[in-house]
C-alpha cells in the first residue's frame, strides 16, 4: 500500500517478500546481519488476523524474541531487530515504522560499532551461531510451538540466562576410531549427511555439517558405544583417510 500510495520511506531498506512472516527463519535473520545489514525489520499481518491456521505471525514474533536474546548473548544490540504487525492497507503506518527503524539503526551506527565489537569478531560470532540454528530450534522447539497469550509475556518469554545456558550446554559428537565397527547405522540416520564412512571404514563426523541433533549418539549400538558427547573441550581431529580402513579382529594376521 505504501508503494501504491507513493509514500516515502527510507531508501536504504532492501525488501524481501515472503508469503507469511512465519516463513522468516532464524537463519535468515542471522545471515542478513552476517552479510552486512545493520538492522533487520520484519513486518507481519496483525496478530490474530493470520490468513493461515498456522498463525505464522506469532511464530515470527517468538523467533524475534529468541533472536534478540541470541544477539544479546553475542554482544549485539537487540534493537537492531524489530518486528511489527499491520494490515496491508496501513501504508502510512508501514512508512512511519520504516522511517523510525531506519533512524534507530542509523543512530546505532554500523553493526558492531555501538556494540563495541570488532567487525571480524561480529562476523565470526554470527557465523558460529548460525551453524547452531538447528540445535537452537530443536532445544527451544517446545517454547516456539507454545502459545504466546499477551504482550506482557513478551519480555520474559526467553530470558538472557536461559540463552546463555543454552550455549554453555552445546555439545559436539565424535566417533571414537578405536570403537567404531563401521556398521553404518549412524551414517544412514544422520539427517544432514554429516557422517562419512563405508562398509569397512571407520566413520567420521564432519563437524562443520553436524547440527548436533544427537541421533548418531542414540543410534550407535551400545555394544560399540563409539559415538561420544564432548562438552567444554575441543573435538579431536578426525583420523586421516589412509588410517580409516577397519581391521576386524578375526581377520587380523
Ligand atoms: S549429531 Fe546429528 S547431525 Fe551431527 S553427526 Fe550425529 S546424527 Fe549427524
Ligand atoms: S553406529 Fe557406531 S559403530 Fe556403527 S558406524 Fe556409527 S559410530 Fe561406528
Amino acid at each position: 500500500m505504501a508503494g501504491v500510495s507513493r509514500l516515502q520511506y527510507a531508501t536504504e531498506a532492501r525488501l524481501i517478500r515472503v508469503m507469511c512472516s512465519g516463513r522468516v527463519d532464524l537463519e535468515f535473520i542471522l545471515r542478513a546481519f552476517t552479510n552486512g545489514m545493520d538492522g533487520v525489520f520484519i513486518a507481519g499481518c496483525r496478530l490474530g488476523e493470520c490468513n493461515y491456521i498456522t498463525h505464522g505471525n506469532y511464530h515470527a514474533l517468538k523467533l524475534v524474541l529468541l533472536c534478540k536474546r541470541i544477539m544479546e548473548h553475542i554482544g549485539l544490540n537487540p534493537e537492531r531487530l524489530r518486528v511489527e504487525f499491520m494490515s496491508s492497507g496501513e501504508g502510512i503506518l508501514f512508512a512511519q515504522v520504516m522511517n523510525d527503524f531506519s533512524k534507530k539503526v542509523k543512530d546505532l551506527g554500523p553493526l558492531g560499532k555501538s556494540d563495541d565489537i570488532d567487525e571480524a569478531d561480529v562476523k565470526s560470532k554470527l557465523e558460529e551461531v548460525t551453524t547452531l540454528v538447528p540445535y537452537i530450534k530443536m532445544a527451544k522447539r517446545e517454547k516456539l510451538e507454545s502459545p504466546l497469550e499477551n504482550e506482557a509475556e513478551y519480555e520474559g518469554f526467553f530470558t538472557r540466562e536461559e540463552i546463555d545456558e543454552l550455549f554453555s550446554e552445546v555439545v559436539s559428537y565424535y566417533i571414537d576410531p578405536e570403537k567404531c565397527q563401521a556398521c553404518m547405522i549412524c551414517r544412514r540416520r544422520c539427517p544432514v549427511e554429516a557422517i562419512t564412512g563405508g562398509k569397512n571404514q571407520i566413520h567420521v563426523i564432519d563437524q562443520a555439517k553436524c547440527i548436533k541433533c544427537g541421533t548418531c549418539f542414540e543410534a550407535c549400538p551400545p555394544r560399540f558405544g563409539a559415538v561420544q558427547k564432548i562438552a567444554g573441550e575441543p573435538v579431536p581431529a578426525p583420523i586421516p583417510e589412509e588410517k580409516r580402513t577397519l581391521t576386524r579382529k578375526g581377520k587380523q594376521k
